[in-house]
This record gives C-alpha cells, sequence and structure tokens, in this order.
C-alpha cells in the first residue's frame, strides 16, 4: 500500500515516514501543494495524509483540485487547526477523516486501517497469466508462490499490471523513480526492468522492450505481439 504523506513539518515527516516505513507502507512524502500533486498523479497513492498549511498550494485547495479532477484516493487531513470550522470545510472538501494533531501514532494507524478497509473494491488483485499482483499487500505471487521484488520492481510490475496492454512508456516508468528518488540515476528504469526480467523468465513470462515506447509484459510462447 502506498501513503503519500503531504506535511511542510520536516520533523513530524520524517517521524512519519519512518513509523509509516516501519509498518510496511510504502511512503511517498512531499513537502508543497504542488510536488503533492505531481506525485497524487504519478503514484495513484491508496491513502493521502494531508496537512492543511502547506507552501504553494494549502491542503484544502490542492484536496478540492483533485476531488475535480477525479481522484477518489481516501485522504485524512492532519492539522493542528481544531476549529469547527476547519472540520466541517475539510470533510465538505472532500477528505474522509480528519485527525487533530497532535495525535498517538496508533491512533493515525487504526484510523488509516479503517480508511482502507472502506475501498477494498477500488483495490482488485492484478493479474497477467500465472502473475497476481496484491494492492493491499504490495506483494507479487507466481504461480501460487511469492515472488520477492525490490521497491522499484514492485513499482513497474504494479504500473505495467494496472495498464490493460499490459504495457507502459518508459517515460511514465522515469517519471515513477524520479518522484519516489531524488537521484535515482539515467539508468535505473533499464537496470530495474533488467532484473525484474530475469526473475519473469523462468516463468515463461517475458517483458519485451517495445521500440520508441516502452514496455510490455507478454507470455514468451505468445508470436501475436504487438
Ligand atoms: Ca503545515
Amino acid at each position: 500500500m502506498t501513503i503519500l504523506l503531504v506535511e511542510d513539518d520536516d520533523i513530524l515527516a520524517f517521524a512519519l515516514e519512518k513509523a509509516l516505513t516501519k509498518s510496511g507502507y510504502v511512503v511517498c512524502h512531499a513537502s508543497d501543494g504542488n510536488s503533492a500533486r505531481q506525485l497524487w498523479q504519478h503514484h495513484l497513492p491508496d491513502l493521502v495524509l494531508l496537512d492543511l498549511g502547506l507552501p504553494q498550494r494549502d491542503g484544502l485547495s490542492l484536496l478540492q483540485l483533485m476531488r475535480q479532477e477525479g481522484m477518489t484516493t481516501p485522504v485524512m487531513i492532519l492539522t493542528a487547526r481544531d476549529g469547527l470550522d476547519d472540520r466541517v470545510t475539510g470533510l465538505d472538501g472532500g477528505a474522509d477523516d480528519y485527525l487533530i494533531k497532535p495525535f498517538a501514532i496508533d491512533e493515525l494507524f487504526a484510523r488509516i486501517r479503517a480508511l482502507l478497509r472502506r475501498s477494498p473494491a477500488s483495490h482488485p488483485r492484478l493479474q497477467f497469466s500465472d502473475l497476481i499482483w496484491d494492492p493491499q499487500t504490495r506483494t507479487a505471487y507466481i504461480q501460487g508462490e511469492i515472488l520477492a521484488l525490490t521497491p522499484r520492481e514492485a513499482q513497474i510490475l504494479e504500473a505495467m499490471l494496472t495498464n490493460p496492454r499490459r504495457s507502459i512508456s518508459k517515460e511514465r516508468l522515469i517519471a515513477l523513480f524520479n518522484s519516489w528518488d531524488k537521484n535515482p540515476g539515467t539508468n535505473a528504469v533499464e537496470v530495474t526492468v533488467f532484473r525484474l526480467r530475469r526473475k519473469l523468465a523462468d516463468f515463461g513470462i517475458s517483458i519485451e522492450t517495445v521500440r520508441s515506447f516502452g514496455y510490455a509484459l507478454r507470455m514468451q510462447d505468445d508470436t501475436t505481439f504487438p
């Protein structure tokens, strides 16, 4: 599960990111409203933790914009503002829950789990032949066994399986990596695809390079491609 953490207080953000990562969530962090919007669009997170007072674009305006753009991601507002008006405005603006700072980490986790349980239908398992991706647990299975993947390999596999044609442009993968990792290196995508390709090869699945586009999943014995 990927959580987008939008928080401009570096100390709080660091502590939350550490606690969430330790609990098995994949966290991407934005410290202003505009980069939060970009990460939201690129990562399609399962949940957003949203501070309201942010540089560049405040949390409420970001939330309204993302809802207008059709993003249905569950959103929990985290803010020190404890006025009733702010709560009502936040919920009217499309938030699903509201937590007042300071809060106990256990309460945050309980509310995260509750929010994620409410939207299971939006995270169906993805499948290609014997390969299954479970977005709830961010686990890949092949022929019923867990396929061990690095976070980057998982990101690529999920992106490919999310596309109905099981293909993805290289540009989109580079954008994913850039927002995930500040310095991914120019050939990070090629290296990761190479490793993922080796892991899948034993199971009859290949990742084809599609010239001037990117990559596509196919069965090794399928000759009808593209
Ligand atoms: Ca703030």
